[in-house]
């Protein structure tokens, strides 16, 4: 991690000038890094990342019936439906590690989710209120990591064979554990989830500029640099309150 970053480390969920994260919501296509970048965070701030994409993903691994109607869906790269999302992350934001805030990373993709997860915050008695960052990618780019990634079965660190390969060819650096793909990181799929993009969650990046406490930052950078510009914003539109 960059200087940058550590410098603004503050430990126990506060930032260096003291402000507390609070909810964060990392936007952004496939592939711009929100999962790359909600994990810096976690590091930096020890709130929790919560990806309603691994939650599937997860549901999708214990075949639970969520598993079962999620997994085709994301195999077209469509999208679950809100109603099932927003209760599976009502019941992620029910835990305790919540309390000084955390990144939702995938999430919300519609604007009724977003409509739901706005409507449930503001009816928290102080908590703070929504800050959105944006990540940004061109869609070159973006094809090239999403079919280029490899992820550790056993830590989850996220590689790229283009950008960011592991020192030994399809195996974790850490783990030692076989790389693997992720099923909808083919290009076919990828096509359908930047079509479902543009058309159900790009109204959700102009819901957040509309209501202010946005940023942009661009994600076309090293990671350290992307996290820090993330951190910078953040503080930023914390201490505007
Ligand atoms: P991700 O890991 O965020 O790229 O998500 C992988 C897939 O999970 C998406 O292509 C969707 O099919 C599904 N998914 C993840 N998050 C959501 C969400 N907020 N709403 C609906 N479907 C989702």
């Amino acid at each position: 991690m960059s200087s940058s970053v550590s410098a603004a480390e503050g430990g126990a969920g506060m930032t260096a000038v003291g402000v507390k994260p609070g909810p964060i919501l990392l936007l952004g296509a496939p592939g711009v890094g929100k999962g790359t970048q909600a994990k810096e965070l976690v590091k930096l701030w020890g709130i929790p990342q919560i990806s309603t994409g691994d939650l599937l993903r997860a549901n999708v691994r214990n075949d639970t019936d969520l598993g079962k109607l999620a997994y085709e869906i994301m195999q077209r790269g469509e999208l679950v439906p809100d109603s099932l999302v927003n209760e599976m992350v009502a019941v992620r934001l029910a835990e305790p590690d919540t309390l000084n805030g955390f990144i939702l990373d995938g999430f919300p993709r519609t604007l009724p989710q977003a409509g739901w997860v706005d409507s449930r915050l503001a009816s928290q008695p102080g908590a703070l209120p929504v800050v959105a960052v944006s990540i940004k990618v061109d869609y070159t780019q973006l094809l090239r990591r999403i079919t280029g990634r490899r992820n550790c079965p056993v830590c989850q660190t996220i590689y790229n064979i283009y950008l960011q390969p592991p020192k030994n060819e399809g195996v974790c650096d850490v783990e030692g554990a076989s790389l693997v793909q992720r099923s909808d990181d083919t290009e076919p799929t990828f096509k359908g989830r930047m079509r479902t993009y543009d058309s159900l969650t790009a109204p959700v990046v102009e819901h957040y500029r509309a209501l202010g406490r946005f940023a942009e930052v661009n994600g076309d950078q090293p990671i350290a640099d992307v996290a820090a510009g993330i951190v910078s914003s953040v503080e930023r539109l914390r201490a505007q309150g």
